[in-house]
């Protein structure tokens, strides 16, 4: 029942698979309680702690609490593997969320646990309905023609007239149509850093243009303050992607620059990264690090660029679906 009112509320479809539902929010899942294992647990748990927890288990008088023990211990059996904490049961429901064609984009989650903590407290940038959207949009639930049509054989092109299957990987990442509300989603983690970095007195630079031999390169942001320059360049990614390689790729982009940097700049140091997310709004790990490690940005905005990604990619999917003209 409540797995059913829970879909009904975010209007899932029916194949979105239940890890979704019970999987932690640091793991990527909305968080609510499995009662078909939290209650034997929690049942265990109590018994053990009975002072007649120590008689044995067989049908003389006053085994009534050990026969019940096992009972909870037999109801905890999952497969080969004893389910003995609530550690156990987060992993349980991660696992099979990963395992899932539409919840593998999330597996990355636990590696920054804040990240996904707009799920459970709201940001004030969401509207009720857009909040669930995005919970939609996590597990790769909205309708897009390749969704719809899993398991038939139908036309999945996209209908924006791409020669490409339309999948949310497509609408929001690739497809000609959502160009716009792609740059605004860019602009929008640019310019939420950029005011974090002018608050902390750093001078920034909004796509300075250095122009080199090979020809002109715009970084998103330098920013200065003393003798050290910070450059960050920020990418939404595809979520098949392994985040932190792409974290690196990017983060290496523009150190051929180090030298003209320094000089333009004034500075004897330049550091080098990115704010790298996937379009679910998962952080790459070792991005999350650096920025805050770096004091770009605090731990708790974690969850607001997270958030700010996942809006972003609704606009952009709001957007694909405005319009019907195909290209010609
Ligand atoms: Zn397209």
């Amino acid at each position: 029942m409540i797995r059913q009112a829970v879909r009904t509320w975010i209007n899932l479809p029916t194949d979105t698979p239940n890890a979704y539902i019970h999987a932690s929010i640091r793991d990527g899942g909305l968080g609510i309680s499995s009662l078909r294992w939290t209650v034997p647990l929690r049942r265990l748990n109590r018994l053990k702690k009975l002072p007649l927890a120590e008689q044995p288990a067989n049908s003389a008088p006053g085994a009534f609490t050990q026969n019940e023990i096992k009972q909870c211990e037999n109801r905890l059996k999952d497969n080969q593997q004893n389910i003995k904490t609530s550690a156990d049961i987060y992993k349980r429901w991660a696992e099979q969320l990963y395992t899932k064609v539409d919840g593998i984009g999330l597996k990355e989650s636990s590696q920054v646990p804040q990240q996904h903590v707009w799920i459970q407290e709201g940001t004030r940038f969401l509207t009720g309905k857009d909040f669930l959207q995005s919970c939609k949009l996590r597990i790769n639930a909205l309708p897009t023609k390749s969704r719809t049509s899993r398991g038939r054989p139908k036309e999945r092109l996209c209908r924006a007239g791409c020669n490409r299957p339309e999948t949310l990987n497509h609408v929001l990442q690739q497809c000609h149509r959502t160009h716009g509300p792609r740059i605004k989603r860019h602009n929008a983690i640019i310019t939420y850093i950029e005011r974090g970095l002018r608050r902390q007195e750093y001078e920034v630079s909004n796509e300075p243009e250095i122009h080199t031999t090979a020809g002109l390169r715009k970084p998103d942001l330098i920013a200065k303050r003393g003798i050290t320059a910070i450059l960050i360049d920020a990418q939404v990614v595809n979520d098949q992607t392994d985040l932190n390689s792409a974290h690196k790729q990017k983060s290496e982009l523009y150190k051929d620059l180090m030298e003209t940097i320094k000089e333009k700049w004034n500075v004897q140091e330049v550091k080098f990264t990115s704010a790298t997310l996937s379009w679910r709004g998962v952080w790459s790990g070792r991005s999350a690090e650096e920025l805050t490690s770096l004091g770009i940005i605090r731990k708790r905005s974690l969850k607001v660029l997270s958030s700010r990604v996942v809006i972003g990619g609704l606009a952009a999917f709001h957007q694909f679906n405005k319009t019907t003209a195909v290209r010609g």
